[in-house]
């Protein structure tokens, strides 16, 4: 038998989507390498679901062609595009044992229609051999997924955690080269999804496919993707395994979307002494990043400054303690200064009372710049001349 060439991943080029007269998906270029595992992450409404279902083939594109291991296949339905999806609300059938959800996607590709005319099917002897075939594959998957002691147990007997397996063994059933998944953990607790997370990372790592992962949920996204797409209104934010998305945030959006607790985004102005934050102070040891960034008096810029890069410190600049977090092993704390705003992560050695006046320090060091008007992130100079 043919078999198709994997070696050349999935590739979408300048594909768009428009729902009536709204467009949901700009045109966009991607290309996904073999095997990786990318994370679309993005908020709600940003078009990760629509930009899978047209991987899968549940959705067509409005313009642009799609490729899946070099094959167009934009105009291919879900089944022969060798991908197998996997959904938040795991869209198991109701009727059917676990063994029969599992074996069903076999059952569409290899079962020919007449083995479902009643009686009849029962004279032909292919359908025997077909049906235990399946079945024994079906016991197979169910092993490798823990399922193996309820493959008769109807879906409505199992937990939530049993039905995401259930719903990963049938997409697993047809050995496709492209999983595709949508949220597949949402419908967990918390607990629960953790352990699930490790468990999708580990079968990532045994099957060697790729994997597409669409998220709303940061951790998910860090702990899982090699390579995170973050997306906000239908566009690509940036595109960058998981450490740069930290260290080197391409945009406000971005900056803000990443980190937990978020950024610190504080709109500043250049003036001779540095960064004054709008109806707030003179940011004091500022003026290095300022230089660093060839900034001119007048210039409109946000500030990015995580909560681990706010510490107390004796030569700081005085804010008072609004409100404290206690998190056992951390604390937040929110100061104040003026109209500025900040959150502070702090160890628990320190006591904050809301009205203490603290002595803060900003590690200018680790902080980011992006341009007011346009968002994008400010280069140093020297990056910003050679290029990077
Ligand atoms: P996400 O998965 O990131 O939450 P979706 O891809 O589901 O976002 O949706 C993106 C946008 O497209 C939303 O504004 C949503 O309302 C809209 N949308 C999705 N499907 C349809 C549809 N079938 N008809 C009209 N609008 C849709
Ligand atoms: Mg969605």
């Amino acid at each position: 038998m043919h078999s198709p060439d994997r070696s050349r991943g999935v590739s979408l080029r300048q594909v768009s989507k428009q729902f009536g007269s709204t467009r949901v998906i700009d045109p966009l270029d991607l290309e996904i390498e073999e095997g990786a595992f990318v994370v679309l992450l993005g908020p709600s409404g940003c078009g990760k679901s629509t930009l899978l279902r047209m991987i899968a083939g549940l959705e067509s594109p409005s313009s642009g062609r799609i490729h899946i291991h070099g094959i167009d296949v934009t105009d291919l339905p879900p089944r022969r595009r060798s991908t197998a999806m996997v959904f938040q609300s795991y869209a198991l059938y109701a009727h059917l044992t676990v063994a029969d959800n599992i074996a069903f996607p076999l059952k569409m590709q290899r079962w020919p229609w007449y083995y479902e005319i009643p009686l009849l099917s029962r004279l032909l002897p292919g359908r025997r051999a077909l049906q235990a075939g399946n079945r024994a594959r079906a016991m197979e998957i169910a092993q490798t997924v823990g399922l193996e002691a309820l493959l008769d147990r109807k879906p409505r007997a199992l937990s939530g955690g049993q039905r995401q397996r259930v719903a990963l063994a049938r997409a697993m059933i047809g050995d496709p080269a492209v999983f595709l998944m949508d949220e597949p953990l949402s419908n967990l607790d918390t607990q629960l999804r953790a352990a699930t997370r490790s468990e999708i990372t580990r079968l990532h790592q045994r099957l060697g496919r790729t994997f597409i992962y669409v998220t709303h949920d940061q951790v998910e996204a860090m702990t899982m993707g090699t390579r995170v797409i973050v997306m906000n209104g239908g566009c690509i934010q940036q595109d960058a395994d998981p450490q740069s998305l930290f260290d080197r945030p391409a945009n406000r959006f971005v900056a803000g979307f990443i980190g937990n607790p978020p950024m610190n985004l504080i709109e500043t102005v250049v003036e001779p002494g540095g960064l004054r934050a709008s109806e707030g102070p003179l940011l004091t040891g500022s003026q290095a990043l300022v230089n660093r960034h060839g900034l001119q008096p007048g210039d409109a810029v946000t500030l990015g400054i995580r909560p681990e890069q706010v510490s107390v410190s004796a030569s700081g600049q005085a804010m008072q303690v609004d409100l404290v977090e206690r998190l056992g092993t951390e604390q937040i704390v929110t100061l104040r200064a003026g109209q500025m705003e900040i959150l502070m992560r702090d160890s628990m050695a320190r006591q904050y009372r809301p009205g203490d006046t603290a002595s803060i320090r900003l590690d200018f060091e680790q902080a980011h710049l992006f341009a007011r008007d346009t968002g994008n992130r400010l280069e140093e100079v020297a990056h910003a001349r050679y290029g990077t």
